[in-house]
């Protein structure tokens, strides 16, 4: 009997979590292969700390070749198109055909809406360190960031950075010469994590001076004039962060794998292991099915979807029952550069799952899981921003490690 081909595309959070799964479950007994478009496999989470200066570029990142060493085959090409229905991904490089698809290759940032070139931002390594020379020759003014859409990466990154600029500004001895505003959609601060938390980031900026323009109506950004524009407001700046929407992979576009949803287009996955509903030997738990399923454009349900999928294809390949493993609660940690914030969230599955494939395009229901306003938080102590540091310096330690 040949062995399996399973097929992981993208070489980021959820790729480099299959992988290992998968590795461990898989390995001499089916043929695991990684594709991406990058040698090495980033931790997004660590660009704020290149922009603040306080990690180096080479402090971010690891080789994808490191994953050999747990007999994963690493192809370094770009995907362009998904076909399943042959069973096959196409790339720059000629296609890689599969038994199985795990795909999770993020999502891509807009930055041609609203005038968002203007600003600064560290949403990719480029950015990060022209922001970590912006903030450096900063000396005190308005500082105004501004996140258009709610949908990017992260949901809690604006109110961290916000908070993170505040605490940094102190240090420098500038906080007072200096204005600092963010501008979101969200009428109060992470409002979907339920009142505790928002009430809490609400209070902070008050009794800090961090002005929080919320439910905003953006109109886009006047370069010559710098002024973010806003429907019947005008907040003017010195220097300007943006934070961009993010928009479905182009790999995915016309691959029958996507739908549209109230919040754009995006991939279409099962709530409880990110299988598609219309193809069963494809599994999409990256962030391009966050919108879909009602879940925050984030590494932490990434990371756990991932978990459940590769289970699953594991389970599959071995042809051993499959414990349904799915996401019942979840962990956010916040950093407020001083403090730290660790939030927990009690998940449930609502009676509409919101897959519904209707014979040749999908019904977007309601999203599959209801976490909206079940959260509470665990630790508001400078111990939880240890606690996210050291989470995250082990995830990038032991990603890769057999
Ligand atoms: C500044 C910042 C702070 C953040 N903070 C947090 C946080 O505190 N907590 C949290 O949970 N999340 C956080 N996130 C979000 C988190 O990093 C992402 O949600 C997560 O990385 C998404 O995982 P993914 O595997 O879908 O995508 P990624 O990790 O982006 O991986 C995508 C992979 O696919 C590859 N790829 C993309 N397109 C192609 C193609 N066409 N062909 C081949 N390869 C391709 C890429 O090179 C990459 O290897 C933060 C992000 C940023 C930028």
């Amino acid at each position: 009997m040949t062995a399996k081909k399973v097929l992981i595309a993208g070489g980021g959070v959820g790729g480099v979590v299959a992988a290992k799964k998968l590795s461990e479950r898989l390995k001499g007994k089916a043929e695991i292969t990684l594709v991406s478009d990058s040698d090495y496999f980033y931790w997004p989470p660590y660009l704020s700390d290149v922009a603040f200066g306080s990690m180096g570029p080479s402090e971010i990142y690891q080789p994808l070749s490191r994953l050999s060493e747990r007999g994963v085959k690493v192809v370094k090409t770009k995907i362009t198109k998904v076909v399943p229905e042959n069973r096959k991904v196409m790339t720059e490089s000629g296609d890689l055909g599969y038994d199985y698809l795990i795909a999770s290759l993020g999502s891509v940032y807009d930055f041609s809406s609203y005038g968002l070139s203007a600003g600064m931002h560290n949403y990719t390594l480029e950015g990060a360190l022209k922001m970590r020379e912006g903030l450096s020759s900063f000396g005190g003014g308005k500082l105004v960031i501004f996140a258009p859409e709610m949908v990017h990466r992260c949901g809690m990154y604006p109110f961290e950075l916000a908070s993170r600029l505040d605490v940094s500004l102190r240090k420098r001895g500038i906080r007072e010469k200096t204005d600092i505003t963010l501008i979101h959609p969200f009428e109060k601060p992470v409002q979907p994590l339920g009142r505790e938390i928002s009430g809490y980031l609400e209070e902070r900026f008050r009794s800090r001076g961090i002005n929080y323009v919320g439910g905003a109506k953006p109109v886009g950004i006047d370069q010559a004039g710098k002024k973010v524009e806003l429907e019947g407001e005008e907040v003017p700046y010195d220097l300007l962060v943006v934070i961009p929407p993010i928009r479905l992979p182009p790999a995915f576009r016309e691959s029958g794998l996507t739908t549209n949803t109230p919040a754009g287009e995006w991939t279409a996955a099962d709530p409880s292991n990110a299988r598609s509903p219309r193809y069963d030997d494809v599994f999409l738990p990256g962030e391009h099915s966050m919108p879909f399923l009602g879940l925050p454009a984030a590494g932490v349900p990434v990371h756990f979807l991932t978990l459940s999928s590769a289970a699953e294809v594991a389970g599959e390949v071995l042809g051993e029952p499959v414990d349904p493993q799915g996401m019942s609660s979840m962990v956010l940690l916040m950093d407020l550069g001083d403090q730290g914030v660790i939030v927990g969230c009690d998940l449930g599955r609502r009676e509409n799952s919101g897959l519904a494939w209707a014979g040749d395009h999908y019904e977007y229901k309601e999203p599959g899981l209801d976490w909206v306003g079940k959260c509470y938080s665990v630790l508001t102590s400078p111990l939880s921003r240890f606690a996210k540091d050291m989470v995250y310096s082990s995830f990038m330690l032991t990603s890769m490690r057999r």
